[in-house]
């Protein structure tokens, strides 16, 4: 079952994503060479916590715990790093994910951070994850169907020129999903397009979906090392993540976590974002 939210529930869920921006603002302004991932962590702790909200990611997720607001994840790591001593150095590549409840309502939102100066395809690398994940949530409008937004970002990544070195591997395995009343629900929001697979559940309004594209310098394979949690490129390849939590509204996409609710990077692309229901 998909959970569709009402307008009211909607505004709650802007006001958790605000949350997570927040978060993820002040961990991007402090990533720096020598900062480690643990004290990224406790930066976005102290948002989540002065903003009168939990953690959803320091939980229970079926029987593993997770030991962190965020997941800090460095290079060749894809997802689901664990923050700790980690020292960040110029030229690394980090994707911080976070996520936060708020009257029960819930936010995740990633960002890749490039650490001082990167190599020009790692440069490309974040710009193209980023890119279609924009890709995909301007097709968050009713009437489409799930295999719309997941046509929408492949096609961005395929349609982009290579790296200098590399190629573009699209994660399989991981992807997005519907969020609200808890982090993880139906329905699953593959990154690209699967024989077979359908077209998936129309997109009426008062669905939201988290959209969070995953892309590698190389293979779309991964392995998750023996911490339980870290998900690395089999090959080694480094990668990029990105993601936002988004509702379908009568009036458009609303980015639940972005600022501007999308409205600027949607503008780009020739979509009008719905009004902010809580007007900031
Ligand atoms: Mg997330
Ligand atoms: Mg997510």
């Amino acid at each position: 079952m998909v959970e569709i939210k009402t307008p009211e529930q909607i505004a709650k869920m802007r006001a958790a994503g605000l949350v997570v921006a927040e978060a993820l603002k002040a961990c991007r302004e402090a990533v720096a060479p020598g900062i480690t991932t643990q004290e990224l962590n406790d930066i976005a702790d102290k948002v989540i916590t002065d903003h009168g909200a939990t953690s959803n990611f320091r939980a229970d997720h079926g029987g593993l715990w997770f030991p962190g607001v965020i997941c800090a994840s460095v290079n060749n790591e894809v997802v689901h790093g664990i923050p700790g001593g980690r020292v960040l150095e110029e030229g690394d590549l980090i994707s911080i994910d976070c996520g936060a409840i708020l009257d029960g309502w819930h936010g995740d939102a990633a960002i890749s951070v490039a650490v001082g100066e990167v190599a020009p395809e790692v440069e490309m690398l974040s710009r193209v994850t980023e890119g279609s994940m924009w890709a995909g949530i301007a097709q968050m409008k009713k009437g489409n169907r799930l295999v719309d937004v997941s046509k929408a970002i492949e096609g961005f990544i395929r349609r982009q020129p290579l790296p200098p070195k590399g190629k573009w591997g699209i994660t399989e395995g991981y992807g997005g999903h519907g969020i609200g009343t808890a982090m993880h629900m139906e329905p699953h929001v593959l990154n690209y397009v699967e024989r077979g697979r359908g077209k998936g559940m129309k997109l009426v309004p008062g669905t939201v979906l988290a959209i969070e594209p995953m892309v590698s310098l190389g293979t779309p394979h991964t392995k998750v090392l023996e911490d339980d949690w870290t998900v690395v490129t089999n090959d080694g390849t480094w990668a990029s993540h990105w993601e936002h939590s988004v509702a379908v509204t009568e009036e458009g996409p609303l980015v639940l976590t972005a600022f501007d609710g999308g409205k600027e990077m949607l503008a780009r692309l020739g979509v009008t974002a719905a009004p902010d229901p809580l007007g900031a």
